[in-house]
């Protein structure tokens, strides 16, 4: 078989998408459910059905373009991203895997290859966070990890339901029918943009994902004692900013000493109240991210940083409350598909690199309910979600050859 990927044809369809955009471009802003959004969908249901494919959208508007395969009931060889986008984001972003993924079907048809099992191209709703603050909405949805009682409550900035937004951007139904039967896919590839500099430090067109890693995020509040700052002598203080200082350091150090160096852990906001310079602080509100591959491993970086919490609170007398907001397991990727992978790279004599995605895509979801890889091309400087994020032609003409190789494999 020999395929031939439509570069100009892709690249024009990324430019096409990103005219869609609430942005002045080069910044792309698309955010789900908006008339932006929406245009954008009935854009692609379009270049879709002229590929052939069957345009499905459940009922929280992920969206199935399917090529049946000779053998329909087969389980199905899936691939996509998203092309939601967050203000002043980039056109490659979630786009490269939803226009790649078309491109690479269009190479197979044009190929004269007949799949066995059928090939989905998913577009996921919402991976972003922007509207209804909550990460890979749809692919949560999908894969049963958000329950539909839980999206039923989600409410925009607005404090419009998730339910009524939906359903008044044309996808009716229920939530309850999203999660897909176990046994849906054979096997799940999205292609993305790195969002790192590895790849294009090290001159590698493509990387194939063996890990997704993901993270726990707390949020701590620490209540001190405030007062003049020239009036309370040190012994009588209890600085609520002194022990935050303590549990930063801490913070890093559980993550430095947890033995792997896939585990990171981030201080990202400390707000000191009142924030005066004659005032002790008395209250100090901090957000902890901790991240890891390995899931027992996170854990116990959570677990270390929350009874170091109870320590700190003990011994400078302050109260403080950490909550857990959010602990997602981190996925492996399945051996088969990445051997897929990496034959179709060998075939095509391009060299790759088996690495960590330390961002979490819509596949770390999947990958609960089906074998999943993500390959990755490069993005320049690794710049991600900003307007000059930027992946060359020909490393997305590559990726989508790969992918589009890997898709024939697995549907065979
Ligand atoms: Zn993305």
């Amino acid at each position: 078989m020999s395929l031939t990927v439509d570069g100009d044809r892709l690249l024009s369809d990324i430019d096409a998408l990103a005219s869609f955009s609430d942005a002045e471009a080069p910044a792309v802003t698309r955010i789900v459910f908006t008339p932006t959004d929406l245009k954008a969908r009935t854009w692609l249901k379009a270049r879709c059905e002229e590929a052939g494919l069957t345009v499905r959208p459940d009922a929280v508007g992920n969206t199935f373009a399917r090529w049946n395969g000779s053998d329909p009931a087969a389980p199905v060889v899936g691939t996509g991203s998203h092309i939601d986008a967050i203000p002043n984001a980039g056109k490659y972003d979630g786009v490269v895997g939803v226009l790649g993924g078309l491109a690479a079907i269009r190479a197979l048809q044009q190929s004269g290859f007949r799949p066995k099992h059928s090939i989905e191209l998913l577009t996921f709703t919402a991976e972003e966070p922007t509207r209804f603050g909550i990460g890979c909405l749809g692919s949560r949805l999908l894969s049963g990890t958000l329950s539909p009682d839980a999206a039923r409550k989600l409410t925009d900035n607005d404090g419009a339901t998730l339910d009524g937004v939906r359903r008044g951007a044309g996808f009716g139904g229920e939530l309850d029918e999203v999660r897909l039967p176990s046994g849906y896919y054979k096997a799940f590839i999205e292609l993305h943009i790195e969002q790192g500099p590895l790849l294009e430090r090290q001159r590698i067109p493509l990387g194939i994902v063996t890990k997704i890693a993901a993270p726990a995020s707390l949020r701590v509040l620490i209540e001190g004692s405030g007062g003049h700052a020239g009036g309370v002598l040190m012994p009588d203080r209890r600085d609520a900013l002194c022990a935050a200082a303590e549990l930063i350091l801490a913070v890093e150090n559980a993550a430095r000493t947890s033995g792997a160096t896939d585990t990171v852990a981030t201080v990202g906001i400390c707000e000191v109240f009142p924030g005066a310079v004659n005032s002790i602080p008395s209250r100090v509100r901090l957000s902890v991210d901790v991240r890891d591959t390995d899931l027992q491993r996170r854990d116990i970086v959570v677990r270390t940083i929350e009874a170091t919490c109870q320590s700190i609170s003990v011994k400078r007398q302050v109260s403080i409350d950490s909550e857990l907001l959010n602990a997602d397991a981190p996925a492996d990727c399945a051996p088969a598909i990445i051997a897929t992978l990496s034959e179709s790279c060998r075939r095509h004599e391009l060299n790759f690199l088996p690495m960590v995605s330390r961002a979490y895509h819509d596949s770390l979801f999947i990958a609960r309910i089906a074998p999943v890889a993500m390959l990755f091309i490069p993005c320049r400087n690794g710049y991600s979600h900003r307007p000059d994020e930027y992946a060359a032609p020909e490393d997305i003409v590559r990726g989508t050859v790969a992918l589009a190789e890997t898709l024939a494999a697995l549907s065979k």
